[in-house]
C-alpha cells in the first residue's frame, strides 16, 4: 500500500508568498475511508480582498516582463511537477479518491498544460495594421486583461487549476486561484512549487473556502478583470449573474450529458473496453464522460454481455491499493444522488445487466463513498438518469434503429460539451460527428482532450476554451494605438 505523503505546505491561505491563516478551519476527508485528513483555515472575504489586493500590486510588473521569461517559468513549474509525480499523485489519490495510476495521469495531464502555454506565451503576437494616411499606422496588440478570479472543481483539483493558471500567468495576468473545498490540499500543495520554479509574489494566490462564501465576493471584487469557472452548470448562471454588475469577462466549463454512439458496423470489443475504462476513470465523475449509450438494436445483446463481463471483472476500492480500476465517489450524498437516478430508472423499465459490488465484502472499505459500476439496458429518453448529469459509475444503454432519429435524441439536451461515435466507416462516423451539438467529439477515442487543442461547452456547457493557442483567448485583451509611422 502505498502511503499519505509528508506535507510540504500548510493548511491556509497562500497569500503573496506566505501562509495566512483564515478565521476559521474545515476538514477534508479522504473519500475512501471517510477519515479526516487534514484541517485547512480558509479565507474568508476580506482575506480574500487581501489576496486580490497582492494580485493586483503584482499585475504591472508580472505583465510588463517578457513573455519568454513568463513562459520559462511556466516550463520550469512543468519539469518539477513531473520531477515530483509519486508524490502529487499520492496527495491526489488521498483526497480526491481516484486510483493512483489516474493521479499519474492527472499529474501529468496538468504539467502538458505548464508545458504548452510556457511554450505558447511567446507567439502571442500583435500585428501593424496600414493606415489610409501612409504617413500613419495602427499597431494592434495583445494585452493580459487583468487579475483573474480561478475557480475549480473537486473532480480534476490538480488539472483544472493548472489549465486556467497556465493560460492566465502566459497571458500575463495575476491569480486568485479558489479550489473546490473538497480538495484543496493538492492546490495548496503547489504553492511552494509555484515560488521555486520562480513565480513572483502575488502571482498566484491561492484561497481555499466554500464557494457560498468566497464565490461571489470573488465574482463581484471591483478589481477582479476577469473571472474562469469549471464547475457545475448551476455555479456558472451564479458567476455570470454575479459577474454582471461589473460587466467582466467570464469563462465558464460546466456540465455535460456526452452521448456515446455505437454505430452498427462498430468494433465491440474495443467499443466494451474503451467505455468501460472512460466510465470507471474517476468513478465517472467526469463532464466529458458518457452519459448516455446509444447502441444500435443489431449490437445490443452482444454489446451488454461484452460491458456486463468487464463491469463483474473491475476491481474498485482504496486507489491507493494496486490495480485499482475504481476509487470512490467523492462523498456519501453523491452516492445517494446516483443512486436516485438509478432507482428511479429501475422503476420506469430499466434493466440492470450488471453491478459490482465486491467491494461490500471488504472491511477496510466500508467508511468509503463507494458505488457500485452499474450497467443498465432499457434506458429512455424520458428517464431522469438520460436527461442529468450521472457523475457516477452507471453506464445507461438507449436503443436505436435510425441513425437520423438517434442524432436528434442524442442532440434533445440543454448540454453540449463533447460526445464519442464508434464505427468502422470513417466517413459515416465523420458524418455523424459533425452533426453533434458538442464542443469536441471523440471518433473511437475516449479521450480526445490535451493541452494542446482547444476545449471548450455550447449550449449550457459554458463558453470560452481551454487548451490549443486559443485557451489564452479569456485572459487577453486588444490594444489598439494608431500613430504616425515612427520616423515620419
Ligand atoms: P460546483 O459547481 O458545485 O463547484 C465548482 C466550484 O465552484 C467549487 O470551487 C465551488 O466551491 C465553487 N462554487 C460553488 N458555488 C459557487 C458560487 N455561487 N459562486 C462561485 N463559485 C461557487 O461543481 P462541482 O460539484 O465541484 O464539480 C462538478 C461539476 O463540474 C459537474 O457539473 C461537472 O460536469 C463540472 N465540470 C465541468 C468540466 C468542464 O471542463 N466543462 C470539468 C470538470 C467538471
Amino acid at each position: 500500500m502505498k502511503t499519505i505523503p509528508e506535507r510540504w505546505f500548510e493548511t491556509s491561505n497562500w497569500i503573496d508568498h506566505q501562509w495566512v491563516r483564515g478565521p476559521e478551519s474545515f476538514d477534508v476527508s479522504n473519500p475512501a475511508t471517510g477519515s479526516p485528513i487534514a484541517q485547512v483555515w480558509g479565507a474568508d472575504p476580506s482575506l480574500l480582498d487581501h489576496a486580490v489586493h497582492g494580485a493586483l500590486q503584482a499585475l504591472p510588473a508580472w505583465s510588463a516582463c517578457s513573455p519568454m521569461d513568463r513562459g520559462g517559468i511556466l516550463k520550469h513549474v512543468a519539469s518539477l511537477l513531473l520531477d515530483r509525480k509519486d508524490q502529487y499523485a499520492r496527495l491526489l489519490t488521498c483526497e480526491q479518491g481516484k486510483p493512483y495510476a489516474q493521479s499519474v495521469a492527472e499529474v501529468e495531464y496538468a504539467a502538458s498544460f505548464f508545458q504548452w502555454f510556457g511554450e505558447e506565451a511567446r507567439r502571442m503576437y500583435g500585428r501593424i495594421a496600414p493606415h489610409p494616411d501612409a504617413n500613419r499606422e495602427v499597431w494592434i496588440e495583445r494585452r493580459a486583461v487583468g487579475v483573474a478570479g480561478l475557480i475549480t472543481p473537486w473532480n480534476f483539483p490538480l488539472a483544472q487549476g493548472a489549465k486556467k493558471i497556465a493560460a492566465a500567468l502566459a497571458a500575463g495576468c495575476t491569480t486568485v486561484w479558489k479550489p473546490a473545498e473538497r480538495t484543496p490540499l493538492i492546490a495548496l500543495a503547489m504553492a511552494p512549487l509555484f515560488k521555486e520554479a520562480g513565480v513572483p509574489q502575488g502571482v498566484v494566490q491561492i484561497v481555499p473556502g466554500a464557494g457560498n462564501v468566497l464565490g461571489k465576493p470573488l465574482a463581484i471584487h471591483p478589481d477582479v478583470r476577469v473571472l474562469s469557472l469549471t464547475g457545475s452548470t448551476r455555479t456558472g448562471a451564479a458567476v455570470l449573474a454575479n459577474a454582471a454588475s461589473g460587466i467582466k469577462r467570464v469563462a465558464l466549463e460546466l456540465g455535460g450529458n456526452a452521448p456515446f454512439i455505437v454505430l452498427p458496423d462498430a468494433d465491440l470489443e474495443m467499443v466494451a473496453e474503451q467505455l468501460v475504462r472512460m466510465k470507471l476513470f474517476v468513478s465517472g465523475q467526469v463532464c466529458v464522460t458518457a452519459n448516455r449509450v446509444f447502441v444500435h438494436r443489431s449490437s445490443e445483446a452482444k454489446l451488454l454481455d461484452l460491458v456486463a463481463q468487464r463491469i463483474e471483472h473491475a476491481r474498485v476500492g482504496n486507489g491507493l491499493d494496486e490495480g485499482i480500476d475504481a476509487g470512490p465517489l467523492i462523498h456519501d450524498e453523491a452516492c445517494q444522488g446516483v443512486d436516485r437516478l438509478v432507482q428511479q430508472a429501475i422503476e420506469q423499465g430499466a434493466e440492470v445487466i450488471a453491478r459490482n459490488i465486491s467491494y461490500e465484502t471488504q472491511d477496510s472499505l466500508q467508511g468509503g463513498s463507494f458505488y457500485p459500476p452499474t450497467l443498465l439496458s432499457n434506458v429512455t429518453d424520458a428517464m431522469s438518469i438520460a436527461r442529468n448529469e450521472i457523475f457516477g459509475p452507471v453506464i445507461p444503454i438507449l436503443r436505436y434503429t435510425e441513425i437520423a432519429d438517434m442524432i436528434r435524441r442524442a442532440n434533445k439536451t440543454p448540454y453540449g460539451l463533447a460526445g464519442y461515435v464508434y464505427g468502422s466507416d470513417l466517413s459515416v462516423c465523420h458524418a455523424v460527428a459533425r452533426r453533434l451539438e458538442v464542443g469536441i467529439v471523440g471518433i473511437n477515442e475516449w479521450r480526445p482532450l490535451r493541452a494542446d487543442i482547444p476545449f471548450g461547452g455550447v449550449k449550457q456547457s459554458g463558453f470560452g476554451l481551454e487548451g490549443g493557442e486559443e485557451g489564452l483567448h479569456d485572459f487577453l485583451t486588444t490594444h489598439v494605438i494608431s500613430a504616425p509611422k515612427p520616423g515620419f
